[in-house]
C-alpha cells in the first residue's frame, strides 16, 4: 500500500463540519447530509464516487471525535467498496488536529490480524492524502503502526500467546533494532529470586518469563523506566473468576504490549530517551502446583506478602519488576497495568486511573491526556490511610484490602516496592484496554494508553 499526497482517484472522501456552507445545498435541503458527527453519505457519480463525512460541530471537535470518525468511516465502507485507490481531503481540518483523524484511518486500514478462514478482502492499494503536511501523515502512520502492534498482541487469544510465545514475539519485534532484549527463563528467575513471578506462574504448564529491554539513543537527554504487566491469561487462579469476567483476560498483558509498542515507536521517531523496560510474563492458572490463598511470598528486598486473593496477581509480578528497577537510574518510572476492576467501577470503561508518588506529576499527566490526546485519564489519590487495609498478621503486607477503593490499595501496594527517590506514575488501564463502549474499535483491543504516554513523553517529559 502506498501513501501519496496528490493525484486522482475515483473515490474521494470529503470531510465537513456541521452546516458548512460548502456542503452542496441539495444535500442539506433534502436532509441527506448536514455534516453531523459520524454522518456519512456516499454519492455515486459517473466518473467519481464521493463520500461526505461529517465531523459534527466545529467547536465540539476533539482528538477523540476525529480518531473515532477515522475508524468508523473505514469500517463503514472499505470492505464493501472494491476501489484500489482512495483520496481523503483534509482541507477543512486544522493541521494540529489532522493527526488524530489520520491515526484513526490508519489504525483501521492497516489492522490486519484475524483468525477467520477467509481473510477480509481489501482491495485498496493506494491512499492519497490531500491538504495536510506530509510529516503529519508520516507521524500518524508511525503511531498507528506501533499501536496496531499492541492491538494485535492484545487481541491474540491466550492459547496462541502464552508467556513463551510473547517472549518470542518481543524478541522478533526488536530483532533488527537498536533495542537489546534480555529474556529470563524460570531457572534465571529462580536464581534472581523473582518470587512474585514464580508464584503466580506456578499453576501453569507454560513457564513464566521476565524480559528486560534496553534502548540507548545516540544522545539521550532523559532516562525512563517502563514496566508492563504481562499476564497472558488471568483465570484468577484458585480465587477463580466467573466466566464472564474471564472473557477479556487474554488482554491482561495489555500493559506489557503497550510497553513493547512504545519502544517500537520511540526508536522509530528517535526520541532522545534512554529506556529500561521491564516486563514480567506469566499465566495465572489452576493446577495442583498453583499458588494458594494464604501462601506467603518472600521478596528479594526482604518484604513478605500474604496472598489473600490469587486474582490480585498483577501487583505480585509487578513487585519483582519494581524491586529490580532500583538498578537503573531514571528521571521517571511509569508502570502500565490492567490492574483492578475497582478502577473500572470508579472511572468506567473509557477513563484510566493515574497514580503518582509525586501528586502534581500525576495530576499534570492526567490533565495533559485530557486536553491534548484522544484518550481520557483521571488522577486518583494514594491515600495513605488505606494502607492499613494491607496489614497482615503473618507477613509485612497482604495483597488486597477491602472492596472499597480497591484501585487505591492496589497502587499503595505497588508503592511499597517502588525504590526510594524514584519518581513514579502508575497507570491502571483495566477500563479502556478493550473497547467495551469507548466506540472506536467495537470489542477489540484499543492500544490505550499508548497515544497518551507517547505524546506525554514527547511534549512534557522531554521538555521539563
Ligand atoms: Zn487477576
Amino acid at each position: 500500500m502506498t501513501i501519496k499526497y496528490s493525484g486522482e482517484s475515483g473515490l474521494n472522501v470529503y470531510f465537513f463540519y456541521e452546516n458548512d456552507p460548502e456542503i452542496p445545498s441539495f444535500l442539506i435541503e433534502k436532509g441527506i447530509f448536514k455534516g453531523e458527527k459520524n454522518e456519512f453519505y456516499l454519492h455515486g457519480l459517473e466518473k467519481e464516487t464521493k463520500i461526505y463525512a461529517g465531523l459534527g460541530e466545529k467547536n465540539k471537535t476533539t482528538p477523540y471525535s476525529l480518531l473515532q470518525t477515522g475508524t468508523k468511516i473505514v469500517r463503514a465502507y472499505f470492505e464493501k467498496l472494491k476501489e484500489k485507490s482512495i483520496s481523503f481531503d483534509f482541507e477543512k481540518i486544522e493541521q494540529n488536529l489532522s493527526f488524530f483523524l489520520l491515526e484513526g484511518l490508519f489504525l483501521e486500514i492497516f489492522y490486519s490480524f484475524h483468525l477467520k478462514k477467509e481473510a477480509k478482502k481489501r482491495t485498496l492499494e493506494e491512499i492519497i492524502i490531500k491538504n495536510t503536511a506530509p510529516e503529519i501523515v508520516r507521524r500518524a502512520f508511525q503511531f498507528s503502526e506501533s499501536r496496531n502492534l499492541i492491538r494485535e498482541l492484545v487481541d491474540l487469544p491466550a492459547n496462541l500467546l502464552r508467556p513463551h510465545d510473547m517472549a518470542e514475539k518481543i524478541a522478533a519485534v526488536f530483532e533488527n533494532s537498536d533495542i537489546q532484549v534480555e529474556i529470563w527463563d524460570s531457572a534465571k528467575l529462580e536464581k534472581e529470586k523473582m518470587e512474585g513471578i514464580l508464584s503466580v506462574g506456578k499453576g501453569s504448564q507454560a513457564a513464566p518469563y521476565f524480559i528486560h529491554l534496553h534502548y540507548i539513543p545516540e544522545n539521550p537527554i532523559k532516562k525512563l523506566i517502563l514496566i508492563g504487566k504481562g499476564i497472558t491469561f488471568d483465570s484468577g487462579g484458585l480465587s477463580l473468576k466467573p466466566t464472564d469476567s474471564m472473557l477479556d483476560m487474554k488482554g491482561d498483558m495489555a500493559g506489557a504490549a503497550t510497553v513493547v509498542g512504545l519502544l517500537h515507536l520511540i526508536e522509530k521517531i528517535d526520541l532522545p530517551i534512554e529506556i529500561n523496560a521491564l516486563i514480567p510474563l506469566a499465566e495465572n492458572m489452576i493446577s495442583g502446583n498453583a499458588y494458594r490463598v494464604s501462601d506467603v511470598i518472600q521478596y528479594k528486598n526482604g518484604k513478605s506478602v500474604e496472598v489473600v486473593n490469587t486474582d490480585a496477581e498483577g501487583r505480585l509480578v509487578l513487585a519483582d519488576a519494581l524491586i529490580y528497577s532500583e538498578k537503573f537510574e531514571s528521571d521517571l518510572m511509569i508502570d502500565l497495568a490492567t490492574l483492578t476492576g475497582a478502577c473500572m467501577v470508579a472511572l468506567g470503561t473509557d477513563i484510566y486511573g493515574v497514580f503518582s508518588n509525586d501528586e502534581k506529576t500525576g495530576i499534570d499527566f492526567a490533565s495533559f491526556v485530557n486536553e491534548k490526546t484522544s484518550e481520557k485519564a483521571w488522577a486518583l489519590p494514594l491515600f495513605e490511610k488505606y494502607k492499613d487495609q494491607l496489614k497482615s498478621k503473618i507477613a509485612d503486607l497482604k495483597n488486597t484490602g477491602k472492596r472499597w477503593g480497591g484501585s487505591i490499595t492496589a497502587a499503595l501496594f505497588l508503592k511499597e516496592f517502588v525504590p526510594e527517590n524514584k519518581k513514579w506514575i502508575h497507570l491502571d488501564i483495566a477500563g479502556p484496554f478493550f473497547d467495551d463502549g469507548i466506540g472506536i474499535f467495537d470489542s477489540m483491543a484499543t492500544g490505550i494508553p499508548f497515544e497518551s504516554v507517547a505524546l506525554y513523553l514527547e511534549e512534557i517529559f522531554l521538555k521539563q
